[in-house]
């Protein structure tokens, strides 16, 4: 047996002579078994002695962080914790290591998390869904990425083949493009929630994919706090485009130049090299298949919306707009090929349709600058739309005589987020989190109970906080918090985002999961601003101020603005602006709405599928390698749901496995089943565990698999493995 086999051992430690080699890959010289869990910890939480103590929990994650072991399972759940820096564990070698070997019998990784949803595809012939959760920075988009990897290299290919698994690796760099941005918590972070299947045949080879994209942070492209940036298209094409392709898309070489740009006052960020960065996006563009003309389209579009941000606007004393910056106009016109004068009275006016009549009246200055940026957004955010849409054509799976290809679903999407000051899109992001959550105490729940049912053995119902009651309060029709926004972003008059709050007072102030600061009043545990309203979800309390929920909500755009753009000769632009949507004359459906239904869609994508779950924490807010801030982590913890998954995880065996995979470890053990066992699984493992002393109630025997209540028998087999 080679040395590598240290890999395909074991829940600890593999002995060779001396040295010992952990699961982990850690080499352990004349050290016990014992001594080494005190070191780098288990590698499960279900082995966790004292599992109900969140200090132990992150007391065994700070071991392993020590360790670099980033990994760690609650079960089939992989905890994985952000090492901001580069470990040798991605290597080809390690793809081959996790290739087609049994999830338990190798050390925690995101690999054999990859490779266990394949094989359960390819064996039982079930879609598959990989949930990767966790807060900005955590390492989400780095997990998919490298699951993505990991079926790049590791699945079968032929030509045809690879080109698909090219695209699916380029949509990455042309998404993150249009759809990431430097933030105070991630440099990379991730402004939209991505949905990505990707599509096998009946040889195991990927042969397409499809995403689906969920709320794009538009804000961004108008404005930045500081630290922050704008999406990385921007300092891209600025920095790195040629110069006469700048020349005819009249921007300078200087980001400082575009209002769009300078907000967060942070141009250049010392991990990213915009320049290298264009030169990488740019042949993707040309992998996924955009031709010539598409890619200068897109390309004036994005140099219009630095246009738009430096119009400028005078008529301050009148009260009227008009614009001073002809010469963005001038550009305008010429990039998006629309009239200019059109523009400019479309950018100055608003039209209406009331009674069948058009109604035109001209814009004071600020509903100017206002207008101005809801058409930079819109223009943005659905190019964004189009963009992802021509990914998926490119992905799209071709073979018609192929009906139904086997899938795995990748979700890398926004985790729970509190900040200081919480807003709309806390609200959805949150909400968004709280249907994971159902599904996932569902599933999982569901999952324990089918596989007691499975061995026979007899389920122990477990006690759990069901979050339905949350998810009812935001989303239910009529008293629901999103059709009471809905409402009030209907109601013509007087509505406001106060309104809207004392609307939310009177439908559900008595509700256990809702407070403001005026029903509070008198009992307030803590301070509560005028404007906020406070929901108490499953991970925590947090407070949302109802400032801008209506405009957000609404997210209008005035008609003479899509009129303008439905005229534009960019066809990209007249794709996503369509007459369609002008005749009806019809409201469109509002932001929230629009995110509870895609919601409830994915949730149905989700449920036909089998799960799996990768946590991601991260471990400090500097982005440094090496610092465990356990104020954060214990944060984490709580918002990811870990000790209540754990809690169900443990409620009743804490360790199961396969007799075969059980009796080839621990076989020399006993006489009788040293070196074979001739007879039935179930009755070595039975003879077994008996001679070692297992007392009835420490176990129990099913199908297929022995079920261990206590770590500690387990932890006493492994021990007597190494004194034996
Ligand atoms: P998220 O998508 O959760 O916001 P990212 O996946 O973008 O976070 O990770 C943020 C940064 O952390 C990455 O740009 C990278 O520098 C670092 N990082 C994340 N995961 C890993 C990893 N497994 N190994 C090394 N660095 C990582
Ligand atoms: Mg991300």
């Amino acid at each position: 047996m080679g040395f590598t086999s240290y890999f395909t051992s074991s829940l600890f430690l593999y002995y060779r002579g001396n040295t010992a080699v952990g699961s982990d890959g850690v080499r352990i010289t004349m050290e016990s078994a014992l001594t080494a869990r005190d070191r780098v910890g288990v590698q499960d939480f279900v082995l966790l002695e004292n599992f109900t103590s969140e200090a132990a929990f992150i007391e065994n994650l700070r071991k392993r962080f020590k360790e670099n072991l980033i990994y760690t399972y609650i079960g089939s759940v992989l905890v994985s914790v952000n090492p901001y820096k580069d470990l040798e564990i991605y290597t080809k070698n390690h793809m081959e290591r996790y290739r087609g070997v049994n999830f338990y019998e190798v050390s925690p990784h995101i690999y054999a998390v990859a490779d266990n949803s394949y094989r359960s595809m390819r064996t039982e012939r079930r879609d598959q869904c990989i949930l990767i959760s966790g807060e900005s920075g955590a390492g989400k988009t780095e997990a998919s990425k490298k699951i993505l990897q990991y079926y790049a290299i590791t699945c079968p290919a032929s030509d045809q083949v690879q080109t698909v698994k090219d695209r699916l690796l380029q949509s990455n760099p042309v998404l993150e493009a249009f759809g990431n941005a430097k933030t105070l918590r991630n440099d990379n972070s991730s402004r939209f929630g991505k949905y990505m299947d990707i599509q096998f045949d009946f040889k195991g080879a990927p042969v397409g994919g499809h995403i689906l994209n969920y709320l794009l942070e538009k804000s961004r492209v108008v404005h930045q706090n500081h630290g922050e940036r704008n999406f990385h298209i921007f300092y891209q094409l600025i920095e790195g485009g040629e110069e006469d392709l700048l020349r005819r898309l009249g921007l300078e070489k200087n980001p400082q130049q575009y209002q769009y740009l300078v907000k967060g006052n942070c141009p250049k960020v010392s991990s990213i090299n915009d320049r290298s960065d264009w030169k990488v996006v740019r042949k993707a563009l040309t992998v996924i298949g955009f031709n010539d003309d598409e890619v200068e389209e897109l390309l004036n579009i994005i140099a219009s919306v630095l246009h738009l941000g430096n119009i400028q606007f005078g008529g301050e004393d009148s009260g009227i707009a008009y614009i001073t910056t002809d010469t963005q106009i001038k550009y305008l016109s010429r990039l998006l090929g629309v009239d200019g004068l059109v523009l400019k009275e479309a950018l100055t006016h608003k039209k209406i349709i009331a009674k069948g009549e058009e109604l035109i009246s001209p814009l004071n200055l600020e509903q100017a600058a206002s207008a101005r940026d809801a058409l930079s957004k819109a223009v943005y955010g659905r190019t964004f739309t189009w963009l992802v849409n021509k990914i998926n054509d490119s992905l799209a799976f071709k073979d018609e005589s192929y009906k139904n290809p086997s899938v795995i679903g990748l979700l890398d999407i926004y985790g729970f987020e509190v900040f200081q000051h919480n807003s709309f899109e806390q609200f959805c992001i949150n909400y968004c989190n709280e249907k994971l959550q159902q599904l996932f105490i569902e599933l999982t729940l569901k999952s324990e109970q089918d596989e007691y049912e499975a061995e026979g053995i007899t389920w122990e119902p477990v006690q759990y906080f069901n979050n339905k009651i949350i998810c009812d309060l935001v989303e239910e029709k009529f008293k629901g918090i999103i059709s009471i926004l809905d409402e009030e972003c209907l109601r013509p008059g007087d509505a406001s985002d106060i309104t809207f709050l004392e609307k939310l007072e009177d439908t559900v102030g008595g509700h256990a999961h809702l407070t403001t600061h005026k029903l509070a009043d008198g009992k307030t545990r803590k301070v509560m601003g005028r404007e906020e309203f406070r929901l108490l979800h499953y991970a925590g309390e947090v407070n949302y101020n109802v400032n801008g929920f209506l405009d957000k909500n609404n997210d209008l755009l005035f008609r003479n603005l899509k009129e303008v753009m439905c005229m534009s000769e960019n066809t990209i632009l007249t794709q996503c602006f369509d007459r369609v949507e002008l005749k009806d004359n019809k409201r469109p459906e509002t932001a929230a709405t629009q995110f509870k239904n895609s919601l409830a869609k994915l949730m149905e994508i989700l449920m036909s599928k089998e799960p799996s779950y990768v946590r991601c924490i991260k471990p400090n807010d500097a982005k440094q390698a090496g610092r465990f801030d356990e104020v954060l982590i214990r944060h984490q913890v709580k918002y990811l749901g870990l000790m209540e998954n754990l809690r169900v995880r443990r409620a009743g065996f804490a360790y199961r496995r396969r007799y075969e995979i059980f009796l080839q470890r621990y076989k020399s053990l006993c006489p009788e089943t040293w070196p074979t066992w001739e007879g039935k699984q179930v009755d070595g493992v039975s003879t077994l565990v008996k001679h070692l002393g297992y007392k009835p109630e420490e176990y129990k025997l099913g199908r297929s698999k022995i079920f261990i209540r206590f770590p500690k028998t387990l932890f006493a087999t492994e021990d007597a493995l190494e004194t034996r």
